[in-house]
């Protein structure tokens, strides 16, 4: 097992042990391609999320906000080309009864894994998952999962422009599951057949499209360097060189995973293909039209998008943060000398702030701090075992500050904050500890 490799297994087993993301249904042996969010998963996943929603929604006012249903009227799949094109050629081998895509094997006619001469012949796989929408369970009440957030962005942008009163330029933002069929379903969450997307459609006339993209290319970038502070040096532009057929320009923002480089998010110039298309399929032309009065022109508008996947994110976060540390743990009471630590940023950290008493007897003025402090912060209360224990249990899941309420606190009406990264500790008067805190937490 080379390092790589190695790391990912442990990454994997942490987040089990700690309740961050296990398999789906594990109970029942698991199903390829879920995950489940844990009670340290799903505050840092919804943590990111909402950081998302504010950089791109609250904080701009040409930015609109949008929760669609994940189920859509099946016309809009084939508008978007998913149920034409969506799917790969895919071989099974008779004898191993592996599944490959066709286009990512040397030679169509041999098994990559057992070598065996007996492939099936090419067949079509379709990543749309398919439902009923009623009581019978024939084709004319098929329906899909949505295979990417944005089409009811497409399919709402009238309703959504009149309601809110925006003039173009102007964006609809949306966060949401997708689904995916996938054929191989790999490397942890990153890919995975049920999904969360954070999707943003600018639309814009054709003639400023180009400078909206160049600016959505910094906006984003910015996101992950500024706001998640990714070190630039594990993230990369991939321009695209082949280009779908309607899009102008596309770039990916990939980030440097323990296997390898991989896109988190994708910008993507996708010209008035979507409009234009559900135009046709609608017969609804006006409604995916605009009238610029400025222009005194009807036109499609031009959409550049934004599109990352949450999962995804989350990994990052994670691969970025994962650390083993020769550390001095002696002064804290524990033998060995590596402890394994996530360097969370404070601002997705699934828990901000724990609060240790040092003993039980010290329980009830505790309790009562962490009580002001749970209603700001992600905040968790720990009794239980040695403080060294207790603070390598916080490093396993992130928590930047430890607060530790001691016999002296009732005489001084100070704590010690404990600090994850330098293990140092601070000596902070509680009347200010919320608002220290807050400075280190949002600063
Ligand atoms: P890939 O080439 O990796 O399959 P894609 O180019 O098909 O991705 P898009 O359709 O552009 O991806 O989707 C936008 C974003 O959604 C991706 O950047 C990724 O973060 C996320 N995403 C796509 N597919 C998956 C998946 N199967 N599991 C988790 N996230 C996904």
């Amino acid at each position: 097992m080379n390092n790589n490799e190695d790391l990912m297994s442990k990454l994997v087993a942490l987040c089990k042990r700690r309740g961050i993301i296990f398999q789906s249904s594990e109970l029942y042996g698991g199903i390829n391609g879920f995950w489940d969010y844990g009670p340290k998963g799903a505050p840092l996943k919804r943590a990111v999320e909402q950081l998302w929603w504010k950089y791109m929604v609250q904080e701009r006012d040409n930015v609109e906000g949008l929760d669609s249903t994940v189920i859509c009227h099946p016309e809009v799949w084939r508008a978007s080309g998913h149920l034409a094109q969506f799917s790969d050629l895919m071989t099974d081998c008779t004898e191993c009864k592996k599944r490959f895509r066709v286009d990512q094997m040397d030679d169509p006619n041999v098994c990559p894994a057992c070598g065996a001469h007996a492939m099936t012949p090419p067949r079509e796989f379709n990543l749309m998952m398919k439902t009923f929408v009623g009581p019978v369970f024939d084709e004319e009440h098929a329906a899909y999962l949505r295979a990417e957030t944005c089409q009811p962005i497409f399919v709402d942008f009238n309703t959504i422009r009149v309601a809110s009163r925006q003039k173009l330029p102007f964006g609809i933002a949306q966060t949401g599951k997708a689904f995916r069929n996938e054929i191989n379903p790999r490397n942890f969450t990153f890919r995975s057949r049920e999904f969360m997307q954070m999707e943003m459609e600018f639309f814009c006339h054709e003639s400023e499209s180009m400078d909206w993209f160049d600016y959505w290319h910094q906006e984003r970038w910015n996101f992950y360097t500024k706001i998640l502070r990714i070190p630039e040096d594990k993230l990369r532009i991939h321009w695209h060189d082949k280009l779908a057929h309607y899009a102008k320009k596309a770039l990916d923002i990939e980030f440097l995973f323990p296997f390898g480089w991989g896109e988190v998010e994708g910008v993507h110039h996708r010209g008035t293909w979507d409009m234009s298309r559900h135009a046709e399929y609608s017969k609804q032309d006006q409604a995916c039209k605009y009238f610029d009065q400025e222009r005194n022109e009807t036109y499609f508008p031009t959409v550049v998008e934004t599109s990352c996947g949450l999962d995804r994110i989350c990994l990052m976060l994670l691969c970025n943060a994962y650390d083993e540390d020769t550390a001095d743990t002696k002064k804290e009471g524990m033998d060995e000398d590596v402890r394994v630590v996530l360097h969370f940023d404070p601002k997705v950290a699934p828990v901000q702030v724990a609060v240790l008493p040092l003993s039980k007897k010290l329980e009830a003025p505790a309790t009562e701090l962490y009580k002001k402090l749970n209603n700001l912060f992600r905040a968790e209360y720990d009794v239980t075992g040695s403080i060294g224990k207790r603070y390598r249990r916080q490093d396993e899941i992130g928590t930047p500050f430890c607060v530790t309420y001691d016999f002296d606190s009732e005489n001084d009406k100070a704590v010690t904050v404990r600090l994850r990264d330098a293990m140092t500790q601070e000596r902070i008067p509680i009347d200010q500890l919320r608002q220290w805190l807050a400075d280190k937490i949002w600063e």
